[in-house]
């Protein structure tokens, strides 16, 4: 088959990046578009990556994927997402899942986002389906079948623990091919996932307003200044922005 696959939003540290819960969105999205990637073309299929990571904002992001999708007359689309609004953060043992947005009912990639969710299901994630949307930009301006995968969760500890790149991408590239690659060990398998990051609200968590003092490529001179704003009585942190 001839694929073009992305990872959706920029990526993660510039403007419109994707979701953050226990794992980023873009980071992830990356990893496993990387692992389909590479695993299609093991697997001896022609591949494009479309990713973006570094547009001027939302609407350029996708202009961009769209025109290096549209670039290439492929079988299938590939748009490789996380989702967020699960808001689990304690872990109730069940996971939220996955799912994928086709543009309608007739679309040809109908079949492949069916069985791709199919196969991540069988990693243990419950099966959201295939849902329609004629309102997502890139399901609504590429040119050849599209799917939006939503591999799963980001704000759902169940499916933060759950979750392996190379287990994600080899179950969509089943999906999407009926093969498998040869299998890859994750580097995250069976991590605990840590605690969401503070600075992006997720779901309810309730408005906050918070004072920036700094930014700095090296963390000595961020813990530098966190030395200084403690020695002046002020209560300060160092997060990864
Ligand atoms: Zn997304």
């Amino acid at each position: 088959m001839r694929i073009n696959v992305h990872a959706g939003h920029n990526a993660d540290g510039r403007t419109a990046c994707g979701a953050i819960g226990f794992i980023r969105e873009s980071t992830e999205a990356r990893r496993v578009k990387d692992a389909v990637v590479s695993q299609l073309g093991q697997l001896g299929h022609t591949v494009y990556d479309c990713t973006v990571d570094d547009a001027a904002g939302v609407s350029d992001n996708l202009r961009q994927i769209v025109a290096k999708c549209n670039a290439h007359d492929v079988d299938l689309d590939v748009s490789i997402h996380f989702n967020s609004g699960a808001k689990d953060s304690a872990g109730n043992k069940v996971t939220t899942g996955t799912e994928a947005y086709v543009y309608s009912a007739s679309s040809k990639a109908k079949a492949y986002a069916e069985k791709a969710c199919a196969a991540v299901a069988g990693l243990g994630f419950r099966n959201r389906g295939v849902k329609y949307s004629t309102g997502l930009y890139v399901l609504r301006n590429t040119n050849s079948p599209a799917m939006l995968m939503e591999c799963c969760f980001v704000d759902d500890r169940d499916d933060a623990q759950l979750y392996d790149c190379q287990a994600m991408a080899a179950a969509i590239v089943y999906g999407i091919t009926g093969q498998k690659a040869a299998a890859k060990a994750g580097p995250d398998a069976g991590q605990e996932p840590t605690a969401p990051k503070e600075e992006t609200p997720v779901g309810d968590r309730k408005q906050m307003y918070r004072v920036q003092v700094g930014a700095y490529s090296a963390e000595s001179s961020a813990r530098a200044t966190m030395a200084k704003l403690k020695a002046a009585g002020f209560d300060a942190i160092v997060v990864n922005a």
